[in-house]
């Protein structure tokens, strides 16, 4: 299988470390607000990374963490933390902020059929790895404290900038003159901050530093090495976090360990809406809810996202996701074909191999989603084939394992008294009683059944 590897800037094999197990690493949600589509987007992206790792025989560990504490409104480590904002916004506590949030989270995780991980990490359940981190920077010279908390000093990260392949001479010379004056370099980041000395915060702990939080890069290495070891395999997020995020990540966890982070970094593009960027003031952020309110199923939403392939700027836009709902009911009526009663073509293994092909090949979504198209039509085309419908009933298990689209679950056959009346309208047809056939046609139809009249008989769908 391979991935674009945004350390390597190429497309690598993916080589597990351990010979059985892959271990992965997302960033998962702030939990401070309703997560808007475009973060949908992202998760279910990396939903897909887990299912073809599986789909490969490889057999992933997978954290995501949830960031309940420390993230700044800014990734600068400038304003305010977004939970306690947040509580402020919805006059309760951080806590009850995050509980609420998190609880919405993992919900939506099922209602979009993305597999849970096997580890839902809080970086408030890990505060003590946090300090240990922090203190093992301290003692190998890589931290400072400064008025507002202890700092890490990325002058000492020779490779620092090459992740992201940052110009660093020019972010000293555009640096923002708001930015903490008692920081050495412009990208320095906080491991620790302190707790204000006028207010006291919801969330706040004791450490070797004084009262204070996390900052909300180290909770991601913390949590990365406790769980799945020193090195990972794959790290994934939003391309957001190549710069910042991602570049602290590495930074501070190379120089804890002396050793590789992450092997592979996938990192999802973002998603565009109507030309615009996806933002509160805008209007856009449209939730999950939103999409339900429009009559269309999530179902049709995680279509909608596979059909972007991640590396590119993909656009949302009510227009495509209406499409995509239409397609997954033509992809239905095909689904529907496994419980007729007419031989049909088979769906080789060959067929199943190709739509994996694509899928193994960077996870190529949208030439694997082509290819559904381009076999279902064949069936369509040539229901007579004498073969059985097994093929088909394998390719849509693998299309449900591999892109989460389940189209076993939501086509179930027809009724028996459904089936007596078709059988009773090709009776009607074939004494050309064409008043009763009709009768019964509307009849079905009331029942959201439609049929179909074919050179090899009747086929039914559901409308
Ligand atoms: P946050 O909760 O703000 O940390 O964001 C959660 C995830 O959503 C991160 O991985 C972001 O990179 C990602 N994300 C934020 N905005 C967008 C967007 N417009 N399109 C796709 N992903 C996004
Ligand atoms: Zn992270």
């Amino acid at each position: 299988m391979k991935l674009y590897n945004t350390l390597t800037r190429q497309a690598d094999d993916i080589v597990p470390l351990h010979p059985d197990k892959v271990t992965v690493y997302t960033c998962g949600p702030t939990v401070y607000d309703y997560p808007h589509i475009g973060n949908w987007f992202t998760y279910i992206r990396e939903d897909i990374l887990i299912r073809v790792l599986k789909v490969a025989g490889l057999h992933p560990d997978w954290v995501m963490n949830i960031t309940d504490v420390g993230h700044l409104v800014s990734d600068a480590d400038e304003g305010e933390d977004k939970l306690e904002k947040g509580a402020r916004r919805e006059g309760k506590t951080a806590w009850e902020v995050a509980a609420h949030y998190t609880d919405y989270f993992l919900e939506g995780l099922d209602r979009l059929s993305i597999i849970r991980p096997d580890h839902v990490t809080k970086a408030t359940e890990h505060i003590e790895e946090q300090i240990a981190l922090i203190k093992t920077l301290e003692d190998k010279g890589f931290t400072y404290v400064i008025n507002d908390g202890v700092y890490y000093d990325t002058s000492k990260f020779p490779a620092y900038a090459v992740f992201a392949r940052l110009d660093l001479d020019e972010q000293q010379a555009g640096a923002r003159v708001e930015y903490n004056t008692e920081k050495r370099q412009p990208t320095d980041f906080a491991l620790w901050k302190f707790s204000p000395d006028d207010r006291q915060r919801d969330m706040e702990w004791d450490s070797p530093w004084g009262k204070g939080f996390p900052g909300w890069h180290i909770e991601c290495s913390a949590m990365s090495m406790k769980y799945l070891g020193p090195t990972i395999d794959i790290h994934a997020g939003g391309i957001d976090h190549v710069p910042v995020h991602h570049t602290n990540e590495i930074a501070q966890s190379e120089a804890a360990t002396g050793q590789r982070f992450a092997q592979y970094w996938m990192h999802s593009n973002h998603i565009m809406i109507e030309g615009d960027k996806i933002s509160k003031s805008l209007g856009n952020g449209y939730t999950l809810e939103d999409i339900e309110a429009h009559d269309i199923e999530l179902q049709a939403f995680r279509l909608h996202v596979l059909e972007s392939h991640y590396r590119s700027q993909s656009k949302f836009s009510w227009d495509s996701l209406q499409a995509a709902q239409n397609r997954l009911r033509n992809w239905r009526a095909t689904a529907v074909l496994r419980w007729q009663p007419k031989d049909m073509s088979s769906v080789s293994t060959q067929l199943t191999d190709e739509f994996a092909r694509h899928l193994l090949n960077d996870l190529n979504t949208p030439l694997a989603l082509a290819k559904i198209d381009e076999d279902f039509a064949k069936l369509q085309a040539s229901l007579t084939d004498n073969t059985a419908a097994d093929g088909l009933t394998g390719y849509l298990q693998l299309i449900k394992d591999s892109l989460g689209i389940d189209l076993l679950g939501s086509t179930p056959d027809i009724t028996d008294d459904q089936k007596r009346l078709i059988s009773e309208r090709d009776t009607a047809r074939a004494d050309r009683d064409w008043r009763h056939s009709d009768e019964i046609r509307e009849a079905l139809a009331e029942q959201g059944i439609a049929v179909r009249d074919t050179a090899y008989g009747t086929i039914w769908a559901r409308q």
